[in-house]
């Protein structure tokens, strides 16, 4: 079907208020979003920009009641050449439709998806940050809007793209996070939704984060769901962790686990960084004695919001683990220098990697 043009009812605008430090995560939007229709005669249609209001749903919507809604999180740079550049959006455009097929919603294709965060950024580009650990974070959207209580797949559905200027994720930078392993909450179970990027699993995960917040941690780190043993990832990010000097070990991809655009960017710039990288099952007992011994010597969790968090504290039944000595470890520094240096274009990429805004 071929690409409906977009209509732009708004111009492009700049930013007035806001601060040059901590603009946190999330925090401030521009003020054009993208948006498209879909339905089953006219394929996605009604693609426009326009300023940023109350989406048009009623409340028989779909998505209020089974929950069909899916998203990505994207990062566009400031480069230190002064162009703008999209980190593996390809890699983010595909993962979204795999994710739309699990949740049994309409692709989209990638020429007509890139070509609306392109038009939208283009647009916007005055929000783009410039300042160190800086980046215009994008999120696409897709809900279902047909008006029925029925129990089955929407026909009808909206794509919606946000953009959101951001800083650091975890406020100042590289900085230890604090992570608390659940057992008595799992996130997602195979054969279920965890490998798409459903709007569901977060909800999921919310009433352990808060526990685990009132705990004294950040984040919650997943077992799997049918033996409660082995590790599986973050609420929002996957997890590595470091033997010795050089090898890094991370979950393997069980079906339950989303497969992070950064995880497999960290995979693939490994060796030419000196580490060796496995996709292990790994036990949480095991490893709770390898980090007690030293010979897990850091822990990081990895994903398009924080790049690289490390984590300084575990938490397991009633132990509490310090890794490090809660300091940021050399291996996690050097990764989180070799993916932002591509980001802002101080060092070449592997090839595919930077999309440009313009060519
Ligand atoms: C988005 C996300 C990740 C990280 O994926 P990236 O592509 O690296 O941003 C990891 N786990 C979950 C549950 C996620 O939603």
């Amino acid at each position: 079907m071929k690409i409906k043009n977009i209509n732009i009812l708004h111009q492009g605008s700049s930013p007035t208020d806001l601060p040059t430090e901590g603009l946190g995560f999330g925090r401030y939007f521009t003020k054009l979003i993208f948006t498209q229709q879909y339905d089953p005669e006219n394929g996605w249609h009604k693609r426009e920009i326009k300023n940023r209001g109350s989406l048009d749903l009623d409340p028989t919507a779909q998505i209020f009641h089974c929950g069909q809604g899916i998203f990505e999180g994207i990062k566009a740079f400031q480069q230190v050449d002064g162009q703008v550049a999209f980190f593996r959006i390809e890699e983010h455009l595909k993962r979204f439709n795999k994710s739309a097929i699990r949740m049994a919603m309409p692709t989209i294709a990638l020429d007509n998806h890139l070509e609306a965060i392109k038009k939208l950024v283009a647009l916007e580009k005055n929000w783009i940050p410039s300042s160190e650990g800086a980046a215009l974070y994008i999120r696409p959207v897709m809900i279902a809007n047909e008006s029925t209580l029925e129990v089955r797949a929407s026909n009808t559905f909206m794509h919606f793209i946000l953009l959101s200027p951001v800083g650091p994720y975890f406020g100042n930078g590289l900085n230890p996070v604090s992570v608390y392993i659940s057992h008595d909450y799992v996130r997602a179970v195979q054969g279920g939704t965890g490998e798409a990027k459903t709007i569901g699993n977060y909800a999921a995960s919310l009433l352990a984060t808060e526990n685990a917040r009132k705990d004294g941690f950040q984040q919650v780190l997943w077992l799997d769901a049918n033996e409660r043993r082995y590790v599986e990832e973050v609420g929002g990010m996957n997890i590595a962790f470091v033997y010795g000097d050089t090898h890094i070990s991370t979950p393997g991809l069980t079906g339950s686990i989303l497969p992070g655009v950064t995880r497999d960017s960290i995979a693939k710039l490994s060796a030419s960084l000196g580490f060796t990288f496995s996709e292990d099952k790994i036990d949480i007992n095991t490893l709770v004695k390898d980090l007690r011994t030293g010979n897990v010597t850091e822990v990081f969790a990895m994903g398009t919001g924080a790049i690289i968090a490390p984590v300084g504290r575990l938490k397991y039944m009633d132990e509490e683990i310090i890794v490090n000595e809660q300091r940021v470890g050399p291996v996690s520094k050097k990764l989180f220098k070799a993916l932002t240096d591509i980001h802002y274009g101080r060092s070449s990429s592997p090839a595919g990697w930077l999309e440009h805004l313009e060519e």
